[in-house]
């Protein structure tokens, strides 16, 4: 297969488009009309810039309004397909695709649709174009592609094919199996997106929400299979209308499109054992089994306040790096990491951002394995020199420029602590009943959202939950949770479009996006709020309202209220399943620990999340950070 992106799908100007494609490793790109009109040159210019760039112009869209026009609309109709044959010759791209009739004065009936696209297509034939036939979802008499298959099939004319746009298809929950037997050479492109399952009317939805495969919840794998079975080998087009993408990064989005073809078509592979020798075999999916370590990027002034804070928390210094300004702190299966080296990634990272999450590192069950997936999906492995003899852990860049390491049995990384770091003797030290990571909680811009969980969930073996909104005091939150199946590893995604939410406001002090708050596993939550009283740890206090409703709206006893009460613990359940949150408060640069006891609760404690965000914003309001 031939793949390639529309214009339409990415933010800048026309050539600022053409050359994020490029730069994304396409081949064909679809011109979207209206990029071409607000192009400052002639098509002839523009097709320079193209293949000047190694690209193809695959298709010319969309021509509108066409088949079973009344005349004399409809002598019209034919002057103007006239007129843009002559701009896609001078652009030196074969193919209009025409998208079915939405006007009021169409006319329905096969039969005479046929008969307009038998027209159209000897018309393009005498200049050796070809004219291809897309059913909108919304498309006055054709919105299935069943219609518009049987419009081109009675056109029978060698320059009349079909399009097969999978958004088109799958919202309307069109059924898939008419798609098998459907000449594959009839079948003249194939668009694909994808979108998130919303109830509304298919325009706006379109309009506004496709986004790339994988990205969204429609069935793109059942759409890929029916089309695999027609022996399908031509061009495939993403085609997006999404309102991040055009407020987005060119750049960054089109490679976002590249890197969910690559999957796509990966995965085609795999189902169907489809040879598609165009495209890259990817290494399996990543097996991730938890957090290794946590990485903090700190100062040397920051440096004593920070492990203050972590000494607080339960955590105890267990090593130190044999060659570098880096401590491990260690609580149950957590490793905190603290680099206050004056060198070295670490080191940039914490200029620009002050104290906060440099790294991650991911258990995995190969990490070469994970950097060649990442390197196939174009990724950006990152390496900085290490010391002789010194562990040299691969890693990728991650969200707002930071890493994501990976660590496994295999290759003998996990013995890290050992070969780089030299054991502190402590005292006995019970700690705070911390025992692993529970979660991971990312905040970016709104427009990156999309970009961050298809990086994860193409390279991890991972799954997406329903994103969810959350009520902020300064607006709205968009969260959405990427998890292992087991649950060893979850990471929640935020982002929002109001500036003055605390997900926002955490960019801006940050100067980027990046971790806002861990969440740490505690057996016993009871035990661990206590141990971090007598540490003199501040936790963020809860309205006494919450607890008020929480007597009455689930039923727990008066004391037990009391004991959440008196602890300033979240409490959730879903039916049997508990879950007790509670949140240090916010430290310097906007980051705070969560500790969470989880009775086989699977969520987020998401109807506690406007009131823990509310104390926080009051708390803001009102203080300096503490901590730190
Ligand atoms: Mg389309
Ligand atoms: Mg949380």
């Amino acid at each position: 297969m031939r793949t390639a992106i529309a214009t339409v799908c990415l933010s800048g100007t026309f050539p600022e488009k053409i050359e994020a494609i490029a730069a994304a490793q396409f081949k064909g790109v679809e011109i979207f009309e209206n990029d071409l009109l607000s192009f400052n040159g002639t098509p002839a210019d523009a097709r320079r810039m193209i293949e000047g760039l190694g690209l193809e112009t695959i298709t010319f869209q969309p021509f509108r309004d066409f088949e079973g026009m009344p005349e004399p609309q409809r002598s019209k109709v034919f002057a103007r397909a006239e007129r843009k044959f002559d701009v896609m010759q001078e652009l030196g791209c074969d193919l209009l695709m025409v998208c079915s009739n939405v006007s009021p004065d169409s006319l329905g009936g096969i039969e005479r649709a046929a008969a307009d696209f038998h027209e159209l297509g000897e018309r393009a034939a005498k200049r050796g174009l070809r004219v291809a036939f897309e059913a909108l979802s919304w498309g006055r008499h054709i919105h299935d592609y069943r219609d518009s298959w049987e419009v081109v099939r009675r056109a029978s004319h060698p320059a009349v094919g079909l399009v097969l746009d999978s958004f088109h298809v799958l919202a309307r929950g069109t059924d898939l199996s008419a798609i098998r037997s459907i000449p594959s050479e009839k079948i003249f492109l194939v668009q694909m997106a994808d979108a998130p399952r919303l109830d509304m009317d298919y325009l706006s939805w379109s309009r506004h929400y496709r986004c790339f495969p994988g990205q969204g919840d429609l069935p793109i794998d059942a759409f890929m299979d029916a089309l695999g079975a027609t022996g399908f080998d031509g061009l495939i087009s993403l085609e997006i209308f999404n309102d991040r993408f055009r407020a987005g990064s060119a750049r960054s989005v089109a490679t976002d499109g590249q890197r969910s073809l690559i999957v796509m078509l990966d995965e085609l592979r795999q189902r169907t054992g489809a040879a598609l020798p165009d495209h890259p075999v990817l290494p399996p999916k990543a097996i991730c089994s938890g957090i290794e370590f946590v990485e903090f990027a700190v100062d040397e002034r920051s440096a004593a306040g920070f492990e203050q804070t972590l000494s607080g928390l339960g955590f105890q210094k267990a090593g130190r790096h044999r060659s570098k300004a880096v401590t491990r702190w260690r609580q149950g299966d957590i490793n905190i990491v603290v680099n206050a080296d004056k060198e070295g990634f670490a080191h940039s990272f914490n200029i620009t951002h002050g104290t906060s999450v440099c790294a991650l590192a991911l258990r995995v069950d190969d990490a070469q394995g994970a950097i060649n997936r990442a390197t196939t999906l174009l990724d950006q492995p990152f390496q900085q020199p290490v010391g002789p003899g010194e562990t040299n852990i691969p890693a990728v860049r991650g969200l707002g420029g930071s890493l994501l390491y990976f660590v496994d049995r295999k290759s003998g990384l996990d013995r890290l602590w050992e070969v780089d770091f030299d054991p502190v003797a402590t005292d006995d030290f019970s700690g705070a009943g911390l025992r692993s990571v529970d979660h991971v909680s990312q905040s970016m811009h709104y427009e990156e959202m999309l970009t961050w969980l298809l990086f994860y969930a193409s390279l991890l073996d991972v799954r997406k939950t329903p994103v969810q909104t959350v009520i902020d005091p300064g607006g709205v939150v968009q969260s959405q949770a990427i998890e292992t199946h087991d649950g060893s590893l979850r990471l929640i995604l935020n982002a929002s479009q109001s500036q003055r939410t605390l997900s926002s406001r955490f960019l801006n002090e940050l100067f980027g996006s990046g971790v806002q708050h861990i969440a740490l596993v505690t057996d016993d939550i009871f035990r661990t709020v206590q141990s971090l009283k007598e540490n003199g740890v501040d936790l963020l206090p809860i309205p006494e309202n919450y607890y008020d409703d929480l007597e009455v709206r689930i039923d727990l006893s008066v004391d037990d209220v009391e004991r959440l009460r008196q602890a300033n613990i979240l409490y959730d359940r879903e039916e049997e399943n508990e879950y007790f949150q509670v949140y240090t408060k916010t430290l310097v640069g906007g980051f705070f620990f969560e500790i969470v006891e989880r009775r086989n609760y699977k969520g987020y404690g998401a109807a506690n999340a406007p009131i823990r965000l509310a104390s926080q914003t009051r708390l803001a309001s009102e203080a300096v950070p503490s901590g730190l």
